[in-house]
């Protein structure tokens, strides 16, 4: 019996939260496809390891787009959709920002978080409002516009503050508010979940950014993150998905600009009209399409000139100690000495002391995330690949350690208790690690970074140009809705969505 069939619609190369969530919308709609992961579980980075017999979230702070239930946001909705029922939980707050002069805790809810930074910058409400509903507008319109592109003119007429926003940066946006630093400072603490300075950061990113938190909260599945990726997994097998696990695609065949298939490292050749990508455009374009000489100069162009955006560096404990005895009393606790965020952007290119970091204690959002009488509790940074490519395997363990300990360092005095007398078991995740485990071009995993010369309105333009194989989709960090768990489903549905409409043009045209 052949192991594979003679051809599928599609094959999916990765079996992540993009991959994944391009073959359910392939397969509710009939479609015959075949997915290969290289590991042996699906779900890429939204995974979970088990360390001295208790399970570690891998990745997840939190995720967007989610939404409460009956209200469903559109990740939340697709998942739903495809009967895939996640056991949300709501993360209690937005963010417990510990920055110069500030110590403040802020809730998800406009009206909320505006009250609150009211109560510290007393006078602030109307203004921040005002922020808050401009980004809801310009949200509506990406969300629309992320699965329905349209021509300018009719953006213009349906997404006016959208296109007015659209050509400036979250600094220039905000400084027509007139807003107090303070206040700046509050509304900054995300800017690293999506890994740009405001001077460079475009508006419409930051608008999608705080609707989202900020509006509806976020979510994080009771059982991790991996719960999301094995219900998938599940459900795309129940719809007739094949999933094949230690698979790695080592080439995407290509005759004539289109691509008909691809080859594992086992040697297997299978064939396909579609063939979906997770790897990046740069990893497919430099050695994966096969023969290489079908690539055309402008793809290798293209690739050269986005700039890639962040990696990650975390450093996940799990303590001897609850929450409460550690005094740890947010779930997400941002902590820098400045909130200039160029500032700080500038500052990851390097091996740290990093200045700017992001914790999270699971227990105050999941209170069954580790066993009683303990608690997990990560410090993460998202530097730049730009310093880690500089470190030679020999020093590799010694700057990562010096790193983490840093890190400690500094939470420590935070919290004033010497975290290194409590830790059960600790993980450290660097650049190399992301980049071993899932592939991912020099392990960034945002992406391309948004930036004021190349931001998500000239990429809607220019999605059609960058076609540069007939078959070929992409899904992932790297394509238009950008970096994080939510976005991975939202690119992998557009990656199906591509597929599905250029099989109704050919059925239309025969
Ligand atoms: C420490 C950390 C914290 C994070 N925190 C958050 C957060 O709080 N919220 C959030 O939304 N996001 C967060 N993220 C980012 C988020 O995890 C990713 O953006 C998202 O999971 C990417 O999903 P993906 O499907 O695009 O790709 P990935 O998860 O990168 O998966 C790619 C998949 O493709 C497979 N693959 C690649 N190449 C091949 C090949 N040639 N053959 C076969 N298989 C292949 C890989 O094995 C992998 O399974 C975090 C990431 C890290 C590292």
């Amino acid at each position: 019996m052949k192991f594979y069939k003679d051809h599928y619609d599609v094959i999916v190369i990765g079996g992540a939260l993009a991959g994944l969530s391009s073959a359910l919308m392939l397969a509710d709609k009939g479609k015959d496809v075949l997915v290969l992961e290289r590991h042996n579980l699906p779900g890429g980075i939204a995974t979970s390891f088990v360390r001295g017999g208790i399970e570690i979230e891998a990745a997840l702070h939190e995720m967007m787009s989610i939404g409460p239930e009956g209200n469903r946001l559109k990740v939340g909705k697709f998942l739903e959709d495809m009967g895939i029922h996640i056991d949300w939980l709501k993360v209690p707050e937005a963010y417990h920002a510990s920055l110069p002069g500030l110590e403040v805790t802020l809730h998800p809810g406009f009206e909320t978080f505006a009250r609150e930074i009211d109560a510290e910058v007393p006078g602030s409400y109307d203004k921040v409002m005002k922020v808050l509903s401009l980004c809801h507008t310009v949200f509506d319109s990406v969300n629309e516009l992320s699965i329905h592109p349209m021509s300018k003119v009719q953006m213009l007429l349906k997404h006016e503050a959208f296109v007015k926003t659209a050509g400036y940066s979250t600094q220039e946006v905000l400084d027509t508010f007139g807003l107090p630093q303070k206040v700046l400072d509050l509304l900054a603490p995300y800017w690293i979940y999506v890994g740009s300075g405001f001077k460079d950061l475009p508006f419409t990113i930051f608008s999608v950014l705080m609707a989202d938190y900020i509006g509806y909260g976020s979510y994080i599945p009771r059982k991790f993150s991996h719960e999301m990726s094995l219900k998938m997994a599940e459900r795309a097998e129940e719809l007739g998905v094949q999933i094949e696990y230690r698979q790695q695609v080592e080439k995407i065949l290509a005759k004539d600009g289109k691509v008909y298939g691809v080859r594992t490292a086992r040697g297997d050749e299978i064939y396909a009209d579609y063939v979906i990508s997770a790897a990046y455009p740069n990893k497919v374009y430099t050695s994966m399409i096969e023969p290489i000489s079908e690539v055309p100069e402008k793809a290798l162009k293209m690739v050269n000139g986005r700039r890639l955006s962040l990696t990650a560096f975390s450093v996940i404990m799990i303590l001897d100690k609850t929450a409460e005895e550690l005094g740890i009393k947010d779930y997400s606790i941002f902590i820098g000495d400045t909130m200039d965020t160029d500032e700080l952007y500038q500052d990851l290119a390097g091996l740290g002391p990093y200045r700017y970091l992001t914790c999270i204690c699971h227990n105050l959002g999941n209170e069954e995330a580790t066993p009683p009488g303990t608690c997990s509790f990560s410090i993460t940074t998202l530097p730049r690949a730009d310093g880690w490519k500089t470190v030679s395997a020999d020093d590799y363990d010694r700057v990562k350690h010096e790193v983490a300990k840093q890190m400690i360092g500094d939470m420590s005095r935070y919290l004033g208790v010497d975290l290194l007398d409590h830790i059960l078991e600790i993980v450290i995740e660097t650049p190399m690690t992301v980049a071993h485990y899932t592939g991912m071009w020099n392990g960034c995993i945002y992406g391309y970074a948004h930036t004021m010369e190349d931001h998500i309105v000239a990429r809607l333009q220019t999605a059609e140009a960058e076609k540069f194989f007939e078959g070929l989709e992409f899904a992932g960090a790297h394509q238009i809705s950008g970096d994080g768990m939510g976005p991975a489903v939202t690119n992998g549905r557009k990656a199906a969505k591509n597929v599905l409409d250029d099989m109704k043009k050919k059925e239309a045209a025969k």
